[in-house]
């Protein structure tokens, strides 16, 4: 059975730098949820940060919170943990929040805490993308659902 390596703040659980969680009620998760076939990651607190924590966007290939201060180590060490489940799950398929500096596949926010999004993945997917893994968002949920079923 393929696995899928999903957000944590999408299963409801209170991750969020907010302590607050982006639950997606959607049949096909509750079912693979219940099928086991999905590994639950918070990139972020995996990394070792704390819930709530302070937010953070990027800038450039550094990640700095609205503090100013960098956090690169801890998004780059969260980013490690997933990609290591990936590999001893032999994972293929992602499913992450979209915009997160962590999640993001297509879009982020560009790092002057404004709310502008730009083109770009968060760390956690980047590395993911690097290797081979597809990386889809709850904006890509149906596209997700077909590819997963034909592999
Ligand atoms: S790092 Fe990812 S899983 Fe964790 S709260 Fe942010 S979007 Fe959700």
């Amino acid at each position: 059975m393929n696995k899928i390596l999903i957000s944590s703040c999408f299963l409801g659980n209170k991750v969020r730098y907010d302590g607050q969680t982006k639950s997606i009620v959607d049949p096909q998760i509750a079912t693979w949820q219940q099928q086991g076939c999905l590994t639950v990651i918070c990139p972020e607190v995996s990394g070792g940060l704390s819930v709530p924590r302070a937010r953070a966007e990027q800038i450039g290939k550094q990640v700095f919170d609205e503090f100013g201060v960098d956090v690169t180590a801890q998004f780059q060490l969260g980013a490690i943990h997933a990609l290591e489940l990936c590999q001893q799950q032999q994972i293929k398929f992602a499913l992450l929040k979209e915009f997160s500096p962590s999640c993001g596949s297509k879009q982020i926010y560009n790092g002057d805490f404004n709310g502008t999004k730009i083109k770009g993945q968060g760390v956690t997917a980047k590395l993911l993308t690097e290797h081979g893994i597809a990386v889809y968002s709850e904006l890509t949920l149906a596209q997700l659902i077909i590819d997963y079923n034909r592999a």
